[in-house]
Parts: C-alpha cells; structure tokens; sequence
C-alpha cells in the first residue's frame, strides 16, 4: 500500500494539487485496503486520513492501519469543513468523472458557506489513480491468478455439464452457482449465455432459449477473488459443428492466438488490437468485428488499459487485460474467444497454461 501512495503523491505536482480527496469506491480500497462501501479518502504529502461514518470504524481502523479514520456523520456541510482542517490543503484535486453534478454543487456550497474552506481550489482530475491501478503488483497478480483459475474450472464445468434442451439461463446459473461454491465473491458481471442467432448480440443476456446441436454457444463469465476480477469466454458446439462454425472458430482463434504471440510491452491498445484485427479483416470478417479487442482487468472488470482501435493506452509490464476478438453474423450467431493475461518481461504471459 505504501508504495501506491508514494506513487499517487509523486503525481501531486504534475497535477498541481497539494492534496487529493478520493470517493471512487475501489480507487479507495486500492489506496488504503478499507473494503467497506462508504468512505472518503483524504491524502496530502504527509497525512492519511480515511474518512468513515460509525458502521465501518472498526473496519477501517483493522483494515487501513497506515490511515487516521475519522469517524463522520450528516451532510457534506456537517463534516467537509472539520475534515479538511487537519490537512489545509489550497489546492485539492478531486474525482471529477466520481462525482456528479449535484455532489459538486453540494461541494461548492459548503465552500461559500464556511469561511474556512472558502479559498480552497478544487482541481478536477480524470483517472489519477485508475492509471496507477493499471499497473498490478505481485500481490495483485497472485489474486487476480486465484480468479482466473477459478473461472476456467467453471467453464470446464459447465462445458462438461450442457445438454440439448437445457436452456441458456439454465447453464447461467450453474456456472455462476459453481463459481459461488467454489469461493467466488458475487460474480462481477452478468454471466452471458447466449446459443444460436443469440450469440450474435456480443452482450446477450441469457435467455428461455434451448439449446440444440449444432449451433454456437457463447459463454462469458467471471469469477471475483479477494476483490480481483477474471473475464473469460468460451464459444462451443454440441454435436457436429457445421462448416461456417469451423472457418469461424478457426480464424478467431488465430486472431487471439496472434496477439498473444504478438503484443509487446510499449505498444498502444490501437496497435494489440490492430494485431487481431488485421487477421480477422484478411479473412474477409471486417464488418462481424465490431467491438474492440480488450480491456483491463483488475478491482474492477473494465479498467485501463483499453485494447481497441482508439486506444492510446500503452502497455507495460504488470498489466492485465483480456484478449477477446469476436465474429458476429446476424441471424447465425458468433464466436468469442477471450483470456485474462498479463505482460511480463515485455510480452503476454497467459494466466493458465
Ligand atoms: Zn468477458
Ligand atoms: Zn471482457
């Protein structure tokens, strides 16, 4: 934790803020380890202070040993002013993409109110700490290895389990079921099971459905261990696969097959992606592939670096993200394939072998 914070407090001056109030929930959990669900974190160069109302005070203190909890209770205006007087920050920097409009209408109110905090200038900041998050630590990578272990024996499960006639939200909750009982916290997104023509829509939501022979199976799941996320997909076929499912499957295949040999550490999100996608364009499937090609993984299952034609995110050693070309015809359905890997030494190194 202490190095995080060494590294959030080295963007001060970039930023030009002298200290940062932090209200974005894992943001919060990845600076102090408090895992409770409401809290403010207040942060200058020389003081820690996590900021709890009474249910989480116990926590925060066993939780958060290197930060001064402070108990807070009300309304912004009851506890903002008290709370900023320990520090004296001039400049603050705050979550602007966390707070909504109504919060920094209350913020603002509380400033020309009290006469204490009435000179204080709030600095909007954009990803501050999402950056750091970015990149994961050995510690991190241990966790978010327990859950993309965890995530490939469910699907394993599941693809041992399937039969025609189950329907999709049938397999749905047996996988999530499987995940729960095998340690999983609550899964970090709806599992999608999605058969047939459902399979083209990327993010189907599990349906009545039944499943017949021949036809794709798209399964995308995620398993959550010590807060950390996994994503994973797996599109299978019962019985024999038709010929448009082999020329499918086959070329999404080497398209992630090809960014995983290919991606280096230094490159964009735009070029991996690029990687995948010229495989995918060369076999004439340009159009089928309309999302981007991943995402990061970690507290959260969609964080930096995003891996898609727009991204300028670039890639270092110790991130984590998902590799996930897909092809999708209409009325036939789709194939995804997707992994959770991570860079190390410069190149991507697969959780499970
Ligand atoms: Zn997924
Ligand atoms: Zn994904």
């Amino acid at each position: 934790m202490h190095k995080r914070i060494q590294k959030l407090r080295q963007k001060f001056l970039e930023n030009e803020i002298d200290a940062i109030f932090i209200s974005q929930s894992e943001n919060r959990r990845y600076l102090s380890g408090f895992t409770g669900s409401e809290g403010y974190l207040l942060i200058s160069q020389d003081i820690l202070i996590l900021a709890t109302d009474f249910r989480y005070v116990e926590q925060a203190q066993k939780e958060s040993r290197n930060f001064e909890v402070v108990k807070i209770k009300g309304e912004l205006s009851e506890w903002f002013p008290n709370l900023l007087s320990k520090i004296k920050p001039k400049k603050l920097g705050f979550e602007s993409e966390n707070t909504t409009f109504a919060g920094y209408q209350k913020f603002t109110k509380v400033m020309k109110e009290n006469s204490s905090v009435s000179k204080l200038c709030l600095i909007p900041l954009k990803g501050t700490v999402e950056s750091l998050r970015a990149q994961k630590d050995k510690n991190e990578l241990e966790k978010i290895n327990k859950s993309v272990i965890l995530a490939n024996s469910a699907v394993k499960y599941a693809i041992s389990e399937i039969k025609t006639g189950m329907t999709e939200r049938e397999i749905a909750w047996k996988i999530e079921k499987f995940l729960r009982e095998n340690g999983s916290e609550p899964v970090p997104f709806e599992i999608i099971v999605a058969s047939g023509p459902n399979s083209a829509l990327p993010h189907a939501h599990p349906s009545n459905r039944q499943i017949l022979t021949g036809e794709p199976i798209v399964m995308d799941l995620g398993a959550k261990v010590e807060g950390y996320c996994s994503d994973l997909t797996r599109t299978i076929c019962l019985g024999e696969q038709s010929q448009t499912f082999k020329e499918i499957y086959d070329i999404v295949l080497r398209a992630q097959l090809t960014a995983i040999a290919d991606a280096r550490k230094g490159m964009s999100g735009k070029e991996v992606d690029g990687l995948a996608r010229a495989v995918i364009e060369k076999a004439g499937y340009k159009d089928a592939f309309g999302h981007g090609l991943g995402h990061g993984v970690g507290l959260v299952v969609h964080e930096l670096p995003y891996i898609g034609p727009n991204s300028k995110d670039i890639l270092t050693d110790g991130a984590v993200f998902t590799i996930e070309p897909g092809i999708y015809l209409s009325g036939w359905g789709g194939v995804r394939i997707e992994d959770t890997v991570t860079l190390e030494k410069g190149r991507v190194k697969a959780f499970i072998e």
